[in-house]
């Protein structure tokens, strides 16, 4: 997350990054900052929205055509005017705007303070600019060649931006594995984290690389290595409306938002997995730890998609924690006269964190003495505000209807979440715990693996884009996803699609297996995996055409269907989040090819916000 911005040319720089951090605002909205040179570099930043920052500016004196801005997501130090961005050197020469985190930034830091360098703030941002300027002052050299030298023993991901007092006419830019992109106009350039704030400027752009480092001033720019080897900038034409950028090139933002998972995954890992520790960083459930893991009975409150999440969660929450877990649909809960006792503690999982249902049915279980703890993937909500505690999904804003990415990331949360009491109440041995930090870490490149051949899932979906009826089955962990499947059916294609546990089948629903009927089994390897086989048998038996998700590798499943979609194998705990995205791409597929707008399903809200 986080969004940049930077300017240089002969405009006022200021109301062209307003403009652009108002767009990237949905890439990062704890605080936001500026910084313009006026004889020396003035720095301006603000707690809250970028509107808290214009309101904040408004009637200052912000005359210059050169200027860095920043939308945080913060990682390192909590939202605040002083760990907003940018962030200014000790020698005053430097500001800097960052997107990512620096993982040694705690022995570079240990380095600076021994020199006697102070800090104003927790980021690691802080420690990279001083970094910086420490090489700048002790090397006399450039800031071009103290910022290759700094970037050659720095670990982690990053985009920085450089604003240099001594050069009030140069900006230095560097990536490595964040988004950067410069527009060149007449005279000018634009930097931004994606082209969405460009391209009402200009359509020619150049996408910079990782190891790479910008050198650009209003009518030039200098692409170079690490090495100081300079590389011919390849401009691209940005042929897409603004509209499309939106979308990042991908056709419905469901496909996009589908395609953002290993990031989004990534996003929500950041900052929390400590595998170096061995530990779960939460602030939120470090904050009721002892509420949490003395709780009576856990009870998940949600509607839709988020209570799938829920379900799984009961599966994880019970087998790690021991803890008694119910689901419940918020619509209900809240018109009977449910039984909350004090020791009971409320899980309220909602993408937008506006869901009313969700939200009155929290009200009343507060008033009745409950710890309420919100999983949410929108900061600032209804239900945020309500939550005692909470913990964040940071998906990024979701804007496809039907819910993909917010999904998984609620899955990753919730199975930390679990991971975190369990280590707290020592209900989890040590190996296990350790086991499963790795299996989390491994998820974006596993995510990735999917996404990179999708071609099974679409000959599937040309398939059995005109059944009438779908039913979804799968066992254990993957029975909340066989109905998340089935939702993502119903909302994107209108084809009826029913979930269900797979040995259940037979107590009714295997009356509707004929061989019109497709049945896809997640059956993925895990405890139950034979006994679903068997399952599997008794459709086949039936002549009902049959899909398997099934572990890479696995060829057991062969025999009964050519129908098959192979996921790189995970932990059974884990499993889930692999399993459902192959799920979202079938609904995905089968409703393009029924000409659906899948990004607009009919009669569906995002945010569902009436009763
Ligand atoms: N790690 C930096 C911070 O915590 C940058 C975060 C971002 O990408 O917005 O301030």
């Amino acid at each position: 997350m986080c969004g940049i911005l930077a300017y240089v040319g002969h405009r006022e720089a200021y109301p062209v990054i307003l403009k652009g951090l108002k767009r990237l605002e949905y890439r990062g909205y704890d605080s936001s900052g500026v910084a313009m040179i006026h004889d020396s570099i003035k720095v301006y930043k603000k707690k809250g929205k970028v509107a808290e920052l214009e309101e904040f500016l408004m009637g200052k004196e912000l005359k210059s055509t050169i200027g860095i801005g920043h939308t945080r997501w913060a990682t390192h130090g909590e939202p605040s005017d002083r760990n907003a961005h940018p962030h200014m050197s000790n020698s005053g020469r430097i500001a800097m705007i960052h997107n990512g985190i620096i993982e040694n930034y705690a022995s570079i830091k240990q380095d600076l303070l021994s020199k006697g360098y102070k800090f104003n703030s927790d980021t690691d941002t802080e420690i990279l600019v001083n970094f910086i300027d420490d090489i700048l002052i002790h090397n006399s050299c450039s800031l071009e060649e103290a910022v290759r030298v700094a970037l050659k023993r720095v670990v982690g991901a990053y985009v920085i931006v450089l604003l240099d007092e001594e050069n009030p006419d140069t900006l230095i830019a560097a990536r490595k594995g964040s988004p950067l992109v410069i527009g060149i106009g007449k005279g000018e350039h634009f930097l931004a984290s994606d082209a969405s704030p460009i391209i009402e400027y200009t359509k020619e752009v150049v996408y910079i690389n990782d190891y790479e480092l910008a050198i650009i001033k209003s009518d030039e720019l200098i692409l170079k290595n690490l090495g100081n080897e300079k590389i011919t900038p390849f401009v691209q034409q940005l042929d897409l409306e603004l509209s499309a950028i939106e979308k990042g090139g991908f056709d419905h933002f469901m496909l996009k938002e589908i395609y953002e998972q290993p990031k989004t995954i990534y996003d929500c890992l950041r900052g929390r997995l400590d595998i170096a520790h061995e530990d779960i960083i939460m602030g939120g459930v470090e904050s009721q730890i002892d509420k949490l893991k003395h709780a009576n009975r856990i009870i998940i409150i949600a509607c839709g998609t988020s209570w799938h999440a829920g379900l799984a969660a009961e599966y994880i929450i019970e087998e790690l924690c021991r803890i008694p877990v119910e689901v419940e649909y918020a619509s209900e809960f809240r018109y009977r006269n449910p039984i909350v006792n004090k020791g009971d503690v409320i899980f309220a999982i909602s993408q937008s964190g506006e869901t009313a249902d969700t939200l009155v049915a929290i009200e009343r279980a507060k008033e009745q003495g409950a710890l309420i703890f919100g999983v949410l993937n929108v900061v600032g909500s209804s239900i945020a505000r309500v939550s005692h505690a909470g913990a964040y999904t940071h998906a990024g804003p979701e804007i496809g209807v039907a819910s993909t990415k917010a999904f998984t990331a609620q899955l990753v949360v919730l199975t930390m979440i679990a991971l975190k009491i369990a280590k707290e109440k020592q209900s989890v041995s040590h190996d296990r715990f350790v086991e499963l930090l790795h299996e989390l870490n491994a998820l974006p490149e596993k995510v990735e693996k999917i996404l990179s051949d999708v071609s099974s899932i679409q000959s599937i979906a040309a398939k059995t884009a005109n059944a009438n009826s779908f039913l979804y089955l799968g066992r254990g962990y993957n029975f909340p996803v066989a109905l998340e499947g089935a939702l993502k059916l119903k909302e994107i294609s209108y084809i009826h699609a029913e979930g269900y546990p797979a040995a259940e089948m037979k107590h009714g629903p295997i009356a509707l297996v004929d061989e019109s009927l497709p049945v896809l089994f997640v059956a993925t390897r895990d405890a139950y995996h034979e006994k679903v086989v068997s399952n599997m048998q008794e459709i086949n038996a039936r002549k009902g055409k049959l899909i398997a998700v099934v572990t890479e590798g696995d060829k057991t499943l062969a025999a009964f269907t050519k129908d098959i979609i192979a996921v790189p194998a995970a932990d059974e705990i884990i499993a889930p989040i692999l399993n459902v995205i192959p799920l979202q791409l079938l609904s995905y597929y089968i409703g393009v090819s029924r000409g659906l707008d899948v990004d607009r399903p009919r009669n569906l809200a995002k945010s569902v916000t009436v009763e």
